[in-house]
């Protein structure tokens, strides 16, 4: 199935991201608060085994926080021209032990010398947002492919993989505010992603079918950098 996303006018409010942000801060500052009364107690005990729930909601309330930030900063971005297939090979490099450890085989292909306008550490991170997903979709032996090249003037990225899919339903609300099925899943990923794209003038459609596998699509206007030499 294939579905166009139009999210941009639920993201728009973010007064309204504000209010979901406080509201998914205060689990972690609870548990953390009860991991300090323990202490406090001294329940050492307890606080032991406390200690790793307490950082691991501290580290989900970072999380939350850090991609709150980028949602909500995207008008300080520059708009530089830089290429893209570096920073597609900077994401491989960064994500290849997270596939590793899954037993996911992860392959990257991208055409050299095409260069897109935008803020590169931002599109790196909606890219990472989406690569992340495909690889933690995918079962141990699957397969994650990101391809990159250019066409009439745009660059195409493709991330494809061999994971669980998603039904119609479920790509109805990918990039809406907190959707996620995950335990640990903030639901902020492909808003941020979707956001950060959009910005650079670009697109991003999603085909997925359950059990099969997700297509992701992801078009940006592009240059012709001057011929790189090819290996
Ligand atoms: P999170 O990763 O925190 O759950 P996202 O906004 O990045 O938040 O993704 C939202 C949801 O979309 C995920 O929880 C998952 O259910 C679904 N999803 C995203 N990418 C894929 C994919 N490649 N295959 C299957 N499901 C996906």
């Amino acid at each position: 199935s294939k579905l166009e996303h139009l999210r941009a006018e639920k993201l728009d409010t973010l007064g309204e991201l504000a209010a979901s942000i406080a509201h998914e801060v205060r689990n972690p500052l609870t548990v953390v608060k009860g991991f300090l009364q323990l202490m406090q107690r001294k329940d050492q005990d307890k606080a032991q085994a406390y200690l790793p729930i307490a950082l691991d909601e501290l580290e989900r309330a970072e999380t939350v926080i850090g991609n709150y930030l980028s949602f909500s900063k995207p008008h300080l971005k520059k708009m530089e021209p830089f290429c893209l297939s570096t920073q597609l090979s900077e994401v491989h490099a960064l994500l290849l032990p997270l596939a590793g450890d899954r037993g996911v085989c992860f392959t990257f292909e991208a055409e050299n010398g095409v260069t897109v306008t935008g803020d590169s550490a931002q599109l790196r991170q909606a890219i990472v947002h989406i690569v992340k997903n495909a690889i933690e979709a995918t079962p141990t032996d699957g397969n994650v492919w990101v391809a990159m090249r250019s066409e009439g003037g745009e660059a195409v990225v493709e991330v494809k993989d061999s994971g669980v899919g998603m039904t119609e339903e479920q790509l109805e609300r990918i990039g809406t505010l907190f959707y996620s099925t995950k335990v640990k899943g903030t639901g902020l990923g492909m808003t941020v992603a979707w956001r950060i794209i959009r910005q650079m003038g670009g697109d991003l459609v999603y085909r997925s079918r359950p059990n099969i596998g997700t297509e992701v699509t992801i078009t940006l206007p592009a240059g012709k950098a001057a011929k790189s030499a090819k290996p």
